[in-house]
């Protein structure tokens, strides 16, 4: 089982610069011989003092990107299925002593309307995403809606790409692992949020399933010992310090390629945002977008073969410098809200953007980018 070593990733960071040939070492990285840890934390410390060296690091990571994916953005579509949840965490809207958010489950006829609204405008992959919902923990409840989106799913794949159900969930037991992945669940996406065990405790209250710190970073274990190999990691920067996150999220994946021969599939970016009725409303550790561009950028020399995953938390103009630094996957269209394509909504767990498709993707089209996993919307019947 993961542990994440504390004292060597903050010896790492708090070694001083040695003046090594930043760009020499950039040569070296290639996708068959991604950077170490050790690597990592050399990049970042000599980042700090320079943003010229923090240019040659982006521009190496986007050839690096280009080198395994060439300027083909794979998409994904979030879909809600509840935003109940028994969880505190400080920074969500969802929380639940949060009692002006309206609550809201689909049924499974709600969802698969749902599901079929997103196909239909060409998505294919769906990332199902649900709050720690207690009727959902019920055996099999889970499983129904993996079901659903399976099904529809296969009804309009009969291109190249069949598509992925992605889950996004709490931390599921073994249980709960056999039942979704019989359902037909692709892969397993959780955020650790932070791997600094202290402040993750400060910001998820112990009286809520999500304090155990240990579960969570045991949940790709379990997911994997259930023949889930898809694995989706990263954490939501602006929590704890993300020097700190990425160098663990980084070694996280390590273990998990050593242990298992899993190559994360996605690392996220996701960054802390404003969401009303949370307990903060500024993140702890601020994260800048050119840290937040540095990030995407090591994660990408670090893991040449994962998608790193944007979302549309930040602005369009950012999610393309990110795109040219090494991001590989998002979403372009975005509710957070269980049923928000069907029935739109203000209500939501964040601030956020959703861009029109068709106009959005012309406008990456235009940038040289191509697309994965979407199909014309006129070609999809169902
Ligand atoms: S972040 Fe997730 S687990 Fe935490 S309160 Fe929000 S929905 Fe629940």
């Amino acid at each position: 089982m993961y542990k994440v070593p504390d004292r060597k990733i903050r010896e790492l960071l708090d070694r001083p610069f040695d003046g090594s040939d930043i760009r020499a070492i950039l040569g070296t990285i290639s996708p068959s011989a991604p950077a170490s840890l050790e690597t990592v934390a050399e990049l970042i410390r000599a980042c700090e003092s320079s943003p010229d060296l923090q240019r040659e690091v982006i521009r190496r990571a986007d050839e690096v990107k280009k080198d395994v994916f060439d300027n083909k953005i794979k998409l994904f579509v979030p879909v809600y299925i509840s935003n109940i949840c028994i969880n505190k965490c400080l920074y969500c809207a969802y929380r639940s002593p949060n009692i002006d958010m309206p609550r809201r489950m689909l049924t499974p006829d709600e969802f698969r309307a749902e599901i079929r609204e997103v196909l239909s405008m060409g998505y294919r992959v769906l990332e199902l995403v649900t709050g720690e919902t207690p009727s959902l923990k019920e055996p099999g409840a889970l499983a129904t809606y993996v079901r659903i989106a399976r099904e529809e799913l296969d009804k309009v794949s009969d291109g190249n790409e069949k598509g992925e159900v992605i889950l996004m969930s709490w931390t599921l037991d073994d249980e709960g692992f056999s039942s979704v992945k019989d359902a037909g669940l692709d892969g397993f996406y959780i955020w650790q949020e932070t791997y600094d065990e202290k402040v993750f405790r400060d910001l998820h209250p112990d009286d809520s399933p999500k304090s155990e710190f240990k579960k969570r970073l045991e949940v790709f274990d379990r997911a994997i010992w259930k023949g889930i190999r898809k694995i989706g990691m990263g954490v939501l920067f602006g929590l704890g310090r993300w020097e700190y996150d990425v160098l663990a999220t980084i070694d996280h994946g390590r273990y998990l390629e050593k242990t298992y021969g899993v190559c994360p599939d996605a690392i996220g970016v996701p960054r802390f945002k404003k969401a009303d009725g949370a307990i903060l409303a500024e993140a702890p550790n601020p994260v800048t977008d050119e840290q937040l561009k540095l990030a995407t950028a090591l994660y990408r020399l670090a893991f040449p073969q994962s998608h790193i995953f944007l979302n549309t938390r930040e602005k369009l103009t950012l999610l393309i410098e990110l795109l040219e630094g090494g991001g590989s996957e998002m979403n372009i269209a975005c509710a957070v809200y269980p049923g928000g394509y069907t029935e739109p909504t203000k209500d939501r767990q964040f601030d956020f953007y959703s861009f029109p498709t068709e106009t959005t993707m012309a406008k990456l089209q235009e940038k040289g980018f191509e697309f994965t996993y979407f199909e014309n919307p006129t070609a999809v019947k169902i």
